[in-house]
């Protein structure tokens, strides 16, 4: 049985991954310093797959912690690093703590694979590296613009180092570019908890219509597009989960055609805020409280995915639609909120 590390495992898309990979087979260990997610989801975890993964709380600032802990567990085949914070806005206010959190805590990581001989290495990026696109869908040519805000720059930071470790070392990387994760595992056992106001678009979606915030605001709807909201590909979390798993097995297979190798994980399908809105109604029966406001700070007009890449490289294609993603998540915000 294969052994495979999941930093931040107990994160929305971390906790996804878990699942995905003891269903697929893999013995997974977990760390986790708690910082945005809640132990509960650990019990989710283990309700879905009956198998108890083993977890961890730990900082990975901490250097010493770190080495401790890959003394203590050894023999393990590949990591999957999602521990990151992820916040645009807070990284503008606090850019050194985004540094920490997402380029040290990396190179703490990349210096135990060294160490250990561990040669498996799948990255958490995202399509922000791209900034605002200059033609669509994208694909993994396109050019990487300057980041807009701290959290980017740690993204695009982390893929330029793991590629120059890669090129004088024995590790072998992956990183996936996520486009929009939404939506909660179908068990209804772990989705996404986000802590205080939602920054996302769907969580603030069915928040509002739990009546837990009392109306959306849509940020623009004058812009370049045909209903003047912007453009997203919104991609299931069950779907991207699977695509991490189809990383680290090609990993472990040393089927990279290169060392270091990017893909976009998206739907390749472009959905505007206001469709998105649309589609929540339609498929939840509910009504939802919208106002249009102001554009916000930073947002790209558009972006979608190109997935050829990953479609035929990954072997991995999205096969849930927006309206099972956006039921997904409302099954889950119910549950949260305890409604029937
Ligand atoms: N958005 C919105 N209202 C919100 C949150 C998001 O209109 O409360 C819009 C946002 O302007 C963007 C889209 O929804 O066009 C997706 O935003 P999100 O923050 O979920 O993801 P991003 O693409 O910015 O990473």
């Amino acid at each position: 049985m294969k052994r495979i590390l999941v930093t931040g495992g107990l994160g929305y898309i971390g906790s996804h991954t878990v699942v995905a990979l003891q269903k697929a087979g893999y013995e997974v260990l977990i760390i986790d310093n708690l910082s945005n997610t809640s132990i509960d989801v650990l019990q989710g975890i283990t309700e879905i797959t009956n198998i108890p993964p083993t977890f961890e709380r730990l900082d990975l600032r901490v250097k010493n912690d770190v080495t401790s802990f890959f003394e203590r567990y050894n023999n393990i085949d590949g990591i999957i690093h999602f521990a990151a914070s992820k916040a645009v806005g807070e990284s503008v206010e606090n850019p050194l703590l985004y540094y920490e959190n997402n380029v040290t805590t990396l190179i703490h990581l990349l210096q135990e694979c060294k160490v250990h001989g561990i040669s498996n290495f799948i990255f958490s990026s995202s399509c922000t590296v791209y900034g605002e696109p200059d033609s669509l869908p994208i694909d993994e040519e396109a050019p990487i613009k300057k980041a807009i805000s701290p959290y980017g720059n740690t993204k695009q930071i982390s893929e330029e180092i793991i590629s120059d470790v890669c090129n004088v070392s024995n590790l072998n990387a992956i990183a996936l570019r996520y486009f929009n994760p939404v939506g909660a595992h179908p068990s209804g056992l772990i989705g996404e908890l986000p802590v205080g106001i939602p920054q996302n678009l769907v969580p603030y979606i069915t928040q509002t219509a739990a009546g837990v915030r009392k109306e959306l605001s849509i940020f623009g709807n004058d812009y370049p597009t045909p209903d003047g909201s912007c453009i997203r590909d919104y991609i299931h979390v069950v779907d991207l989960a699977d695509a991490h798993v189809k990383a680290i097995e090609r990993l472990i297979r040393a089927e990279n055609s290169t060392k270091f190798r990017v893909f976009n994980v998206g739907t390749g399908m472009g959905k505007s805020v206001l469709e998105i809105v649309s589609a929540f109604e339609r498929v939840t029966g509910e009504t939802l409280n919208y106002k249009i406001v102001d554009r916000r700070p930073g947002d790209v007009v558009a972006v979608y995915a190109d997935t050829k890449k990953a479609n035929d490289e990954l072997r991995w294609k999205a096969q849930h639609d927006i309206d099972a993603a956006l039921a997904s998540a409302w099954a889950w915000e119910k549950k949260v909120r305890g409604i029937d």
